[in-house]
């Protein structure tokens, strides 16, 4: 979402929920049509993540020889295990590793298991299968066990893995693979990443199509604009320019938004001048931001995409938040 944003300030139009129906060339352009209207374009980038294949064959009707291998990967939630803030990393008897991370500060979160995904129109979603097999994992090093009833939320998700042949979804390449086709206006497709490489990733698919330089490395995104070791000395900023905010209250500000935490802050000077408190400390000013600058539509962008703080609001507050939002989207 934050580098939507940086490329919306750089120029770049953002079209958020809306597909890409068919691209075909003609001439040396791409031609787009999309849900909300035709484009036209030099060169075609498809980051469509797991569905890289099925544009490629479905929407840009391309014959490609690049393969995918849909592998989910699950993780479980649990109350804080342990209270540090460092990463475990535990060696299976099967050869895999696994990870418990501090996660949202009164949580733990351990993951990932590999298990084949191969129909995308099925949501990925944990079996109990691999829910075991996480909570078994980590019992083996901690020293209370965790079992299923210690799990309080879970999510999983497709990696588009790019098909290298190997046996077994956990011995398929991580690596990425950028397949290019200039057999015309030129086509390029994204299989495999990662969040932490994106950016390299990113300038090899401006090299391969010879466009710009190289430039990010030092840029941060929109609110990270403050040193790496800066965190808590912007932590205590904010609680001395807002007296109502508390320790985690602020943490959690800062670890979303960053510097930018102020520009909804305003000059809120209690609590109460950010509107409704939907619960969690999620107040109608942040729901404002999110909807006027993150693309957020529904309580679920705000609570789970956005900000995890679905793991401390029950249905009814969810649901209230949903009912605002609609109606604050309705305003002109
Ligand atoms: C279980 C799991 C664990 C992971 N763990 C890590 C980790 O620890 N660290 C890390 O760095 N990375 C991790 N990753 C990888 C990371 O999530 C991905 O690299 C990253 O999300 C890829 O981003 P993307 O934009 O390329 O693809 P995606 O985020 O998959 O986005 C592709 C987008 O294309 C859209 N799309 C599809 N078809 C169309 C169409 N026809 N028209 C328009 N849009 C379309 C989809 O809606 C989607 O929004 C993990 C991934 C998984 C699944």
């Amino acid at each position: 979402m934050l580098n939507a944003r940086d490329a919306e300030a750089r120029g770049a139009q953002i079209l958020i929920h809306c597909q890409v129906i068919s691209a075909a060339r003609k001439g040396d352009l791409w031609h787009i049509e999309t849900e909300q209207g035709q484009f036209t374009a030099h060169n075609l980038v498809n980051a469509g993540g797991p569905w890289v294949a099925d544009i490629l064959s479905g929407v840009l009707r391309q014959n490609s020889k690049a393969g995918i291998r849909l592998v989910r990967g699950s993780h479980i939630v649990t109350p804080r295990l342990y209270d540090h803030d460092k990463c475990y990393f535990f060696q299976g008897t099967d050869g895999r590793i696994t990870f418990a991370i501090p996660y949202e500060q009164d949580f733990t979160l351990i993951g990932t298991t590999d298990a084949e995904h191969n129909d995308l129109g099925v949501k990925p979603v944990i079996s109990d299968v691999e829910r075991d097999y996480l909570c078994n994992f980590a019992s083996e090093y901690f020293k209370k066990p965790v079992t299923p009833d210690d799990v309080v939320w879970t999510y999983s998700g497709v990696r588009p893995l790019y098909d290298d042949g190997a046996a077994s979804a956990t011995a398929a390449t991580r690596d990425y693979v950028l397949d290019l086709d200039t057999n015309g206006a030129p086509l390029l497709s994204v299989f495999g990443g990662k969040i932490t490489t994106y950016r390299k990733l990113a300038q090899q698919v401006l090299a391969k199509l010879k466009l710009g330089e190289d430039w990010t490395a030092e840029v941060p995104l929109p609110g990270g604009d403050f040193p790496v070791d800066g965190v808590g000395a912007l932590i205590d900023e904010l609680l001395g320019d807002f007296a109502f905010l508390d320790p985690k209250w602020a943490a959690r500000l800062v670890r979303a938004y960053g510097t930018e935490a102020r520009k909804w802050l305003g000059d809120a000077a209690t609590a109460a001048d950010l509107g409704q408190d939907f619960g969690a400390t999620l107040t109608e000013a942040e729901l404002r931001w999110m909807m006027a600058h993150e693309f957020a539509v529904t309580a679920e962008d705000a609570v789970w995409r956005r900000t995890k703080l679905g793991l401390r609001l029950d249905k009814s507050q969810t649901e209230a938040i949903d009912v605002w939002m609609a109606k604050e989207g309705q305003k002109p």
